[in-house]
């Protein structure tokens, strides 16, 4: 029986609602929305008002008026395509209500002669007499008519009339659920109910009215849920006692005075935290960001050194072959000798294969580098006590959840990411961790000098490009698509290679989403030998290998991206001492809005900075594809401007934390909001 204050109610599915049929469940279904929950926040986006009737000698054509008439006279013609048409009249004038496709016995019905009606639509002229055609409102109720009606971004196939029906029909019977917000928290939204936000949102009148207490109430709920989700995972990670780390640092000191630079302070105090977890008798479970060529590698490896030590083995895994053989490889360099180092890959031989295995088994492997096939069935530590896992930035809360789980519980866990977002989204996104941040840049790096041209001066780049390569420096070629498509005027890279080769002959190569992964690997491996001066490629660029050489990236078609995502491929360059640039190719001038954004990049290499101005100018949608991660948007949080919210939201929940209060209020929160199927124990 329908309940007036279950929350179950809003996730019946569409087809428990009046007038909603297989086709337009279907129709919905397309939208991504299921249930009644998900219709909610398919908002108006303007409104006709039909409120007000207009007498016939005061219409005015082309627009949409409400009119009082009395149908006088029928005249059904009965020739193929001429329509049938209904004089009408009010005290003022005439009006044809013109029908195509219609039979005679339903006009009669819904146009009863001598009975006043109440019709409202587009006004129109014929043969100098108002008519309106096809008449969508139509009734002896003037009531239902005579309302704002709300416009909504229409899914094809639905009229406006059924989905204003269909919304009224869940703003009326919109179930009464008890408050799950402490006093303290509704206060600052004028004590509105759920139920009542939900019915202000929907107004028409309402529309666009962000700063109102019920549109924050909504989105409140929507951060918070999100929060208490991550809160919940997290308290489960901490629950879990581990075997301390007890740490000699020793050899972590002897290593960093080897280096040839020194660790910035943000290093050593991330370096510092993530120790402490190691020592602590809590699983960690940790983010390290930072901005590209931040530094992390180091930070981890030295971590992982310290793990080692303590009599654990290590996994470090990258998200490329040719990323987790460099990791390998810098490992070889700066552990000591007796530290056993191992890499396996997709390619490695069964022989070597079973020998690593093997040998992990029997803990004669203390770090073994890969790529996720390091996560197999059969790939089975004697010890593992700590799990690195470099530029996993698409992970998402059930994978990490996945992961922490793996390794069993003395197993550390350490995150690394060179994603700068905005510390709204950190919170929401890594609210399960514990966070550290390099935001420093290692002290002897230069800003990259960044350009912007029109690619039809092509010829004064590749003037540049000549001299560098004179000066033994490498080059960055990047083209935002592999072959020339119709559609849409991107550059091919296939075209740029061809192009750039005959000008530099043997020194050019060209990397894109159909080059094999041996291949890929030669050719990168040839970059990275100063073999080839210039790489031409797709936005493929590996993540995270460390091209050293490399000082000049050229990016056609630069509008084609998004700032941050601009800021990372600027990133590739300009680790090392080297003066180093980024040019940025228009096909043409440039528009304010665009010369604005691409002002913040030339202006500034904090990649944190430039992401929260992008969001500013952008909105914060698919900025970094967290879209695709399975990541939730929000449907109404924005965590540009509701910064505030989503700090109200942390101190809530940091209060609710310390209280330990029970959270079972908090359920038809949960379960609405859909954050729940990562955690059980609420429900
Ligand atoms: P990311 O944070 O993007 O993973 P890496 O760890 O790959 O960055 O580091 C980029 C480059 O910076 C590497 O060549 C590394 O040796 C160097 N590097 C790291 N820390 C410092 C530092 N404190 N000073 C100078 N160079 C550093
Ligand atoms: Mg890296």
């Amino acid at each position: 029986m329908y309940n007036k204050s279950n929350y179950k109610n809003l996730l019946l599915e569409l087809s428990h609602l009046k007038g909603v049929g297989k086709k337009t469940v279907n129709l919905l279904k397309k939208k991504k929305i299921y249930n009644i929950f998900d219709l909610l926040w398919k908002l108006p986006k303007s409104y006709t008002d039909r409120s007000f009737s207009t007498k016939i000698k005061d219409l005015r054509i082309g627009v949409e008026q409400t009119v009082n008439i009395v149908p006088k006279k029928y005249n059904f013609p009965r020739i193929r395509n001429l329509p049938n048409r209904v004089l009408c009249t009010d005290e003022t004038g005439e009006i044809d209500c013109v029908f195509f496709n219609s039979y005679e016995g339903y006009i009669k019905k819904i146009l009863p002669l001598g009975k006043e009606i109440t019709i409202s639509g587009k006004i129109g002229i014929f043969r100098n007499k108002y008519q309106i055609t096809n008449p969508k409102y139509l009734s002896e109720d003037a009531s239902i008519i005579k309302q704002k009606h709300n416009k909504y971004s229409l899914t094809e196939g639905i009229s406006e009339k059924l989905y204003n029906k269909i919304i009224n029909q869940i703003i009326d019977k919109l179930p009464i659920l008890e408050e799950w917000h402490s006093k303290n928290i509704i206060e600052k939204f004028d004590n509105i109910s759920w139920n009542d936000s939900i019915k202000e949102l929907h107004k028409s009148e309402n529309i666009g009215k962000y700063r109102k207490n019920f549109y924050q109430r909504l989105a409140f709920d929507e951060i918070f849920s999100t929060f208490l989700v991550n809160s919940e995972i997290r308290k489960k990670i901490k629950k879990i006692k581990k075997e301390k780390k007890v740490i000699n640092l020793r050899q972590q000191d002897k290593i960093i005075g080897d280096l040839n630079f020194e660790l910035t302070d943000d290093q050593n105090k991330s370096l510092n935290e993530i120790n402490n977890d190691l020592k602590s008798s809590t699983k960690m479970f940790r983010l390290l960001q930072g901005d590209v060529g931040s530094g992390k590698t180091i930070v981890s490896l030295l971590s992982a050194i310290n793990t080692i030590n303590s009599g654990f083995q290590v996994a470090m895994m990258a998200p490329t072959e040719i990323l987790a053989k460099q990791h390998y490889k810098l490992a070889k360099n700066i552990f000591p000798s007796e530290i056993k180092i191992e890499l396996i890959s997709g390619k490695s031989e069964y022989k070597k294969k079973k020998d690593i295995i093997n040998r992990l088994s029997l803990k004669e492997i203390d770090i073994l580098f890969g790529t996720h096939a390091l996560f197999q069935k059969n790939i089975i530590f004697n010890k593992l006590g700590l799990i690195i896992i470099d530029e996993q930035h698409k992970f998402g809360v059930n994978q990490r959840k996945k992961l922490s789980d793996k390794g069993g519980d003395n197993c550390d866990i350490l995150l690394m990411t060179a994603t700068p977002i905005p510390r709204t989204l950190t919170m929401t996104i890594y609210g399960d961790m514990d966070l550290s941040i390099i935001r420093e840049k290692p002290k002897n790096r230069k800003a990259v000098k960044t350009y912007s041209k029109l690619e039809s001066k092509v010829d004064d780049v590749i003037k540049f490009v000549k001299k560098e390569i004179e000066l033994n420096n490498q080059v960055f070629w990047v083209c935002p698509l592999i072959e020339k498509s119709k559609k849409i005027d991107h550059a091919s890279a296939v075209k740029k290679f061809d192009f750039l080769k005959k000008i530099f002959p043997n020194k050019v190569s060209l990397l894109h989403g159909k080059t094999d992964v041996d291949e890929k690997e030669k050719i990168l491996n040839k970059f990275l030998q100063n073999e080839i001066k210039i790489l031409v490629s797709t936005t493929i660029i590996e993540v995270g290998i460390d091209f050293p050489n490399a000082n000049i990236i050229i990016i056609e078609n630069a509008n084609k991206f998004g700032l941050s995502q601009l800021h990372q491929l600027r990133g590739r360059v300009g680790r090392g001492n080297k003066d180093s640039s980024c040019i940025l190719l228009f096909k043409s001038n440039l528009s304010e809005n665009a010369k604005k954004r691409i002002n913040i990049l030339k202006n500034s290499d904090d990649g944190f900075i430039i992401s929260e101005e992008d969001m500013k100018i952008r909105g914060f949608g698919d900025i970094l594809g967290f879209k695709q991660s399975g990541i939730k948007n929000f449907k109404l949080a924005d965590p540009i401007h509701n910064e505030d919210l989503f700090i109200l939201a942390e101190k809530e929940i940091k209060r609710l934390e310390k209280s330990n209060k029970d959270l079972s209020k908090f359920k038809p929160l949960i379960k609405l909001y859909d954050r729940a199927d990562i955690i059980n124990d609420i429900a």
